[in-house]
């Protein structure tokens, strides 16, 4: 059961599912009309979701009297879910400081930070944060592109791929190179539309079309002196800063959001009438208990990280495992749907197709488990 706070936060937002659902739709079919979310009644709010009062004149206000500026990770989880359930382009594609926000709220000196977040105080705006790389992928440790030092800045050079609204961003955050090794790795605010010799190219996708990724080649991309985050922090904090920290505050969020997208698949099959509700009457009831329990244990994580303790293999694991419940979920409707539901109803078939990109996002369970089992043996060795 949520608190009467988490249920007014998921109210809010399921309070959207009309006008969301025919956006997302109107995503799908023309994915480059991003432009199209600044109508979305919540965008104002998700444009500076989770910023402080400073830079955010729009927070959220629930039906219980509660206004919420800043967000906790069990908080935002919640909305998360809430904005799959109607629909999972939108968390994607509406504007928000997004993965990059939570780096420069670990890492940004005050300047950093009223060049970003001022931004979003200003207008709507949309974020990327560039991490993967082609033959690379999310490993961070061996991430490829360069930040070499010149006069004044850096030169960055290298490919980013799979970068969410990478080809539209106004405003990001880049993953370099400035050294060798382990710890040489730096993150640097950039703004793609000043910089010369960046090359940005949209990727084509099957699934959640919003997510509207990307390739980025930078080919001598100077940035200044000013762009480098964490340059107070010692380099092992940087990294966790700016990688550690967002993962573990974004990884039950994505779990959210499969266990949000698999909450509208069940409740769409049975109210459409796909899935024969009298005769699975205790299937749908076990279905709708199992999302709950994961999306508890989830809450439950998140609230650990927010009061301070250190969960990064919990984390992981949580995330696997809500992405792994909801998946057997899903596939348990599809043995129970009537004949040709999936393909005669566009939604089914797309939340079902959307469920596969969670795998991917913030890493595959079999990093999480390969993860957790090396840090088990660190901890028992
Ligand atoms: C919708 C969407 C949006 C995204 N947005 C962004 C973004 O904004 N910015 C960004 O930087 N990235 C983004 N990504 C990229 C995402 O973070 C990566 O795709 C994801 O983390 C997986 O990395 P990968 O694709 O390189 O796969 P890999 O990590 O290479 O994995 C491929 C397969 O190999 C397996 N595998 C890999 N290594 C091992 C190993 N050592 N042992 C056993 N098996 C292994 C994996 O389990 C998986 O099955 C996005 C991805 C998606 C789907």
């Amino acid at each position: 059961m949520l608190s009467p706070q988490l249920e007014a936060i998921r109210h809010l937002v399921t309070g959207t599912c009309s006008e969301g659902r025919t956006l997302g739709m109107q995503l799908e079919q023309h994915s480059l009309h991003y432009q199209a979310t600044t109508e979305f009644s919540l965008a104002p709010q998700i444009n500076r979701l989770g910023l402080t009062e400073q830079f955010n004149p729009s927070p959220l206000v629930l039906d219980n009297g509660d206004v919420l500026h800043t967000l906790s990770v069990e908080q935002r989880c919640v909305l998360y879910e809430a904005l799959a359930y109607v629909d999972p382009n939108l968390i994607f594609s509406c504007p928000t400081p997004g993965m990059a926000g939570f780096v420069l709220q670990a890492m940004g000196n005050d300047e950093q930070q009223e060049r970003f977040f001022g931004r979003f105080r200003d207008r709507l705006s949309w974020s990327c944060y560039a991490m993967s790389e082609p033959g690379v992928g999310s490993d961070a440790g061996n991430i490829a592109s360069t930040a070499t030092k010149v006069d004044g800045g850096y030169l960055i050079n290298g490919e980013k791929y799979f970068i969410g609204n990478g080809a539209h961003a106004d405003i990001g955050v880049v993953f370099a190179r400035t050294n060798p090794g382990p710890i040489g790795t730096d993150v640097f605010l950039f703004e793609p539309d000043r910089l010369e010799g960046l090359h940005r190219t949209r990727l084509n996708t099957y699934g959640v079309p919003g997510s509207a990724i990307a390739h980025l080649k930078f080919d001598n991309v100077f940035v200044d002196d000013d762009a480098l985050l964490g340059a107070h922090l010692k380099p092992t904090q940087r990294f966790s800063g700016a990688a550690i920290t967002t993962f573990d505050s974004l990884r039950p969020c994505v779990g959210g959001l499969t266990l949000g997208t698999v909450r509208a698949l069940v409740e769409h099959a049975e109210q459409q009438g796909a899935i024969a509700r009298t005769y699975h009457h205790k299937w749908l009831q076990q279905a709708q208990r199992e999302l709950a329990s994961s999306l508890a244990q989830l809450l439950d994580i998140a609230r650990r990280f927010d009061q301070g303790q250190k969960v990064s293999q919990a984390v992981g694991l949580a995330k696997a495992k809500a992405v792994q419940t909801a998946e057997s979920v899903c596939d348990a409707l599809l043995h129970r749907l009537e004949p040709g539901a999936l393909a005669s109803d566009p939604l089914l078939a797309k939340l079902y197709r959307d469920l596969k990109s969670f795998e991917y996002a913030e890493g595959t369970r079999q990093i999480h488990f390969l993860n957790a089992h090396k840090q088990f043996q660190e901890a028992t060795r």
